[in-house]
Parts: C-alpha cells; structure tokens; sequence
C-alpha cells in the first residue's frame, strides 16, 4: 500500500515559502557573497534572540556544533562526557570524534530523556561536561541537571537538534547550557534546504572560540591560530532559516495542538510520552510507548500511514561504539534505553498534517488497540 500519510511531507512544508525562498536566492546571488557575509550575521541575531542568548554562531551541521563546541571547551581525550544512549548517534559520535569517552546513563522511561539520579551517579573525577539530549522536543527536569553540573564543577552542554522552541519554565532549550546545539536537518522543526546547525552561548570566549574553529582557527588579525574546521553555515542556508525562523511559532502552536488532540484521542494502551512538568515541548515527533510495537507499525503502514522507530538501536550497543570503546558494552546495562527502544514509535505531526489526515491516524490506532 502507498504511503497516504508520510511521517515527512517536506515537499509540502516548504511548499508555502517558495516565493520567500526565490525572493533570498536572488539576494544572495545579486550580492555575490556565499559565505560569512550578511545573511548570516542577521539570521545569527534571530536565532540569539529567539533563544535569549548573547550569541549564535552559525555552523554546517548540528553535528559539527556538537564537535566544535567541544573542542571550544577544551574536552579530548582522557574526559569522559555524560550522555543518553537514546538518541540519534551524532550525539555520542560527537563526542568520540573529540577523543573523549561518552559515559552512558539511563533514562527516564516517561520523558525518554536522561535521568538526573542516573546521572549524578554516573559522575567521575574525568567527568568533564554532561550532555543532554532533548529528545523528541521534550526535557527532563533540566534544573536538576544545572545544579549537578554546578555541584561537581561540570560543563553542561544541551544537544538541542530536536528542541528549537521548546522551553522549559517558559525559556528556550538550548539557553540552560554553557552552550546549547541546534540541526537545521531537513526533518528538523526549524529547517535548511540542505545541512546547516548552530551553536548558542551566553559566554563571549566560547562563541569567540567556535567562530574561529568554523574558519580554519583564523583570529582576529588572520592567522591560524589553531587547527579548525571548514565549518560556517553558508549564505543560502542563513538565508532561507530567516525566512523559517519568522514562521515557527506558528508551526509550533499547531503541532501543539495535533499533541493535544492526540493526547485527548488516543486509546489508553498507547502510552504517552511527554516532557517533565514544566516543559513546554515542540513536538519534533510525537511517541507513544506499546510492547506491541512492530505490529502497530506494521498495520498503520498497511493503511498507508507512515511512522517512525527511533531509535533501533541504543548507541552503546552499536558497532561503532562497541568497536571504538576500550569498555565492552555490558548486557542490559542501561535496562530503560533498551526498553524504549523496543517500544517507541512515532506518528506524524508535521504543521501539514491536516485534521481530517490526523483523525484517519487516531481511528487506525484504535482499531489496531481493540483488534478490529
Ligand atoms: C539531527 C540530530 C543531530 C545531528 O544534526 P545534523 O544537522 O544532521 O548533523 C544531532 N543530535 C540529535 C539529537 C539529532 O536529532
């Protein structure tokens, strides 16, 4: 059966700014300037002031925001970094391609996000930063987190790829951190028409830092102060995420309200995911938990109605963790992230999903559920 209802519509999400598109494509090209000019300065403004932050730095992926901010802060090897094993692997990759160690706590099974008991727990005296993954748009309790970096003289870093808008008490994710990361991935919430990413800091020496190693470690004066990357946010992408960033509350407000609609609709055996009490998610997916995981996935695909399963597999059971790490996974280590990954599934909830699509998805749900 075709698929009728994609998880992903990104012809259609980016149907409506067309005209913007074409409007930026022509000021790029009339002003000959495809790299660190101004369409990246203004969309740096925007992104820092939508997070609340003195800086954003406009980079070519979220993955390489996570790599150059942990380079900027100084961590390779030796350090061990606190992190999720429930998320996409760029997180943990990031983390290895630096030298460090990724240290894996496990999460908590109604957030799907990295305990702050498990965490504190997992603290060492090479613990230099703990990584939070602010999965599917949701956070756990980050001022838990804030207090046990603090307490144990820690980075926090918020890997938030899948966060853009979302808050926590009423203030953006990304803004808890020492820095906070961002994907402008094409199935991301806010998003380029190819890769691009972000760093955001309130610290003037880290954003100074990551500005140099996006350019080949140029300084001030030119010279090649330290060994960087090729790694800025090109003019283009800048200036289609202005037109985007404009737009996303918009979008935001309306994935809230299919969250809420499926929230009030879905049967009681789809167990719900969501944020812990003070966060305000942007709905990057929206996950239900069920043992019966395959098979609901298998009958939504069978009425042609597309859904995701992240994550397959957990990060420290993957081969490049296994192989790369001097620590052999362990068996049922991290009992919760294993769980979840045999029992998420996530249904559509792009901006384009009409209300009419989304109640073919509820209905499809609850025949599966009553065995109808
Ligand atoms: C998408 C994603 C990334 C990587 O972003 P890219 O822009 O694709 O490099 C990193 N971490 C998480 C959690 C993500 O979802």
């Amino acid at each position: 059966m075709a698929i009728r209802i994609p998880l992903y519509d990104t012809v259609t999400e980016n149907r409506q700014f067309a005209a913007d598109f074409h409007a930026a494509l022509d000021r790029v090209l009339a002003s000959g300037r495809f790299a660190l000019g101004n369409e990246l300065v203004t969309f740096e403004s925007a992104l820092a002031q939508y997070c609340g932050t003195a800086h954003a730095v406009g980079l070519k992926s979220g993955t390489d925001a996570l790599i150059l901010t942990l380079k900027a802060l100084g961590i390779g090897a030796g350090d061990e970094v606190i992190t999720t094993a429930f998320t996409f692997f760029a997180s943990v990759e990031a983390i290895m391609q630096v030298g460090a160690q990724p240290v894996f706590a496990d999460i908590e099974p109604e957030t799907l996000c990295l305990s702050p008991d498990a965490c504190a727990a997992a603290i060492t005296p090479a613990t230099r930063a703990v990584m939070l993954v602010h999965v599917f748009g949701h956070c756990a309790n980050i001022e838990r987190f804030q207090s046990i970096c603090d307490d144990s003289n820690v980075r926090l870093i918020e890997d938030a790829a899948q966060s853009v808008g979302s808050t926590w008490n009423g203030r953006p994710l990304g803004s808890f951190g020492t820095a906070g990361t961002f994907s402008f991935y094409p199935t991301k919430n806010l998003s380029a028409l190819g890769d691009a990413g972000a760093a955001v800091t309130s610290d003037e020496k880290l954003a100074d830092a990551l500005r140099q190693l996006r350019s080949h470690g140029r300084d001030a004066m030119g010279r090649h102060a330290c060994l960087g990357y090729n790694s800025h946010m090109d003019e283009l992408q800048a200036a289609f995420l202005s037109v985007k960033l404009g737009r996303l509350d918009a979008e935001l407000a309306r994935r809230r309200e299919l969250a809420a609609r499926y929230d009030a609709a879905l049967p009681p055996e789809a167990k719900r995911v969501h944020g812990a009490d003070g966060c305000v998610s942007n709905y990057h997916q929206y996950a239900i938990r069920t043992d019966r995981r395959d098979a609901l996935r298998q009958f939504l695909l069978e009425q042609g109605i597309g859904t995701g399963d992240y994550y397959p597999a957990p990060a420290h059971l993957e081969p490049a963790f296994a192989e790369a790490s001097s620590r052999k996974p362990q068996a049922s280590s991290l009992p919760e992230t294993e769980r979840a990954c045999k029992e998420v599934v996530t249904l559509p909830i792009r901006p384009s999903l009409t209300d009419e699509q989304q109640k073919t998805i509820v209905d499809a749900v609850r025949r599966f559920f009553a065995g109808v």
